[in-house]
């Protein structure tokens, strides 16, 4: 397949009422038809209840199949369920990536008494408090599943922080005490050490835990016929064990596995030596970029010119999934950061016709977010789809001229001739003379997107004067039949 485009098929707010594998089974044909090509679908594990998008995962071994937590399916289904979905995707060619969440556990069924020590939140790796026993929710024995898949049983040893004292009563950060037991060391050095995110947080350094993890990665692909793996909180994971971790299910895995994930991080230092300590095994969301986009949205003074500033499209090319929105940065979530309306268009413009970044659409752009309610941009994001399946090909020509207005153009390939001359303006209604090759002359081009009307001819050298409307985007090329 060229032109890959995947689809984050979720946002925070769907509604918990187990209905949305069904949905996704009778959606799949219409999914390939508008041009993704491959679904991230929310965590598949069972999470603290079916109120839970998937990230306070309790077992990663039940993934909709035993009473646990209040039901047996999670907030999207049943395990049966979930495969006839997969099927009805993999039917119609569309891949499937499972979003894994290994840095933490929630949800415990009992608590256990263990020294730890009360650390500053600022910075983990200052002790605030003499250790101490506390008690915290460390004991994970699955009693609904009864052994089933895994006899492991998670203690206190399994983990190395927590976030609340039952004791006391008292919350704050813990780091639990034991034998070669601390922070993981690959992690990111925010607030000294941002090992502890959320939860119990797992011991990557425990023998007994990566013995067990591994065997899950491996029971998992053989249960789930998934094409590839989104890692939650990268940051948070020590990158030795990613890196082992991927390398063992590739060396398990009898089809090809694609992996990215999550690694929420503004510098480019830091994400590129990320993706070296990892081997290059997973690619990482292109943050900066997304950054760029929601500040461009939301100051009209913004340099169009340094949109690709720092980003891992322009610095890290082949290792960036490039995205605008997601779960995360939509209003009243956790990151929230979320890129202007008026700009969506220009803002997927700027992932979906370019030659470099994995592009992915998040679901609450395309079709609606819930909670507050903010309307989707599906035929925007439709068109630009078709538009990038159609004639997004080949070489690429920066015309990156005035701060509010910049364009480019692709040049095409063997398999899809003709070029594609892509002009955006933040401001005012723009014009930019781009040139689409000496081959192109004499040829009429028309804007794909259906805004602009005219009919532009390209002169004997190849260039065109390509129009835009003000804060907005077209994309030029000579329509095929
Ligand atoms: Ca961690």
């Amino acid at each position: 397949m060229e032109n890959l485009v995947m689809m984050e098929y979720f946002e925070w707010y769907l509604p918990d009422d187990g209905n949305y594998y069904k949905e996704l089974k009778s959606k799949a044909r219409e999914i390939k038809e508008s041009g993704i090509d491959a679904l991230w679908l929310p965590p598949i594990t069972k999470a603290t209840g079916t109120n839970d998008v998937g990230y306070g995962i309790y077992d990663l071994y039940d993934l909709g199949e035993f009473d646990q937590k209040g039901n047996v399916r999670t907030k999207y289904g049943t395990y049966d369920e979930l495969i006839e979905a997969i099927d009805a995707l993999h039917n119609e060619g569309i891949l499937v990536y499972a979003d894994v969440v290994i840095n933490h556990k929630a949800g415990a069924d009992f608590k256990e008494t263990f020294m730890a020590a009360k650390v500053n939140e600022e910075n983990r790796t200052e002790d605030i408090e003499e250790a101490h026993d506390i008690e915290g929710w460390t004991g994970f024995d699955f009693p609904g599943r009864g052994g089933k898949y895994s006899d492991f049983i998670w203690h206190f040893n399994h983990f190395n922080g927590v976030d609340f004292d039952d004791k006391t009563g008292e919350a704050g950060i813990y780091r639990i005490l034991g034998e070669n037991k601390g922070w993981g060391y690959g992690v990111s050095p925010e607030h000294g050490n941002f090992d502890y995110l959320m939860f119990a947080d797992i011991d990557h350094n425990n023998e007994d835990v990566r013995n067990e993890l591994f065997r899950w990665g491996e029971w998992f692909i053989n249960k789930v016929p998934i094409d590839g793996i989104r890692f939650d909180a990268l940051k948070h994971i020590d990158y030795n064990f990613i890196r082992d971790f991927i390398a063992h299910l590739n060396e398990k895995s009898d089809r090809q596995l694609y992996f990215f994930g999550e690694y929420w991080m503004l510098d480019s230092e830091l994400k590129r030596n990320y993706l070296e300590e990892t081997g290059y095994l997973t690619d990482v969301f292109d943050t900066t970029l997304h950054f760029n986009l929601r500040e461009a949205s939301e100051n009209q003074q913004y340099d169009m010119r340094n949109i690709f500033q720092g980003t891992m499209v322009y610095e890290s090319p082949a290792n960036a999934v490039t995205f605008v929105d997601n779960h995360d940065t939509q209003p009243k979530e956790a990151l929230e950061s979320f890129v202007q309306p008026w700009f969506k268009k220009i803002a997927y413009g700027l992932i979906l016709l370019r030659k470099d970044g994995y592009p992915c659409v998040f679901y609450g752009d395309y079709y609606e977010i819930k909670d507050p309610y903010i309307p989707g941009n599906k035929d925007i994001i439709d068109n630009l789809l078709w538009i990038r399946k159609n004639y997004a090909y080949g070489d690429e020509t920066n015309y990156f001229e005035k701060p509010t207005c910049i364009g480019f153009v692709r040049h095409g390939n063997e398999k899809h001739p003709g070029s594609l001359a892509v002009v955006i303006s933040t401001g005012d209604a723009d014009t930019l003379v781009m040139n689409v090759g000496a081959d192109q002359a004499g040829k009429v081009y028309k804007d794909l997107t259906g805004e602009n009307e005219a009919e532009i001819t390209i002169d004997e050298e190849g260039n065109g004067a390509f129009e835009v409307a003000p804060g907005s985007l077209s994309a030029w090329a000579e329509k095929l039949d």
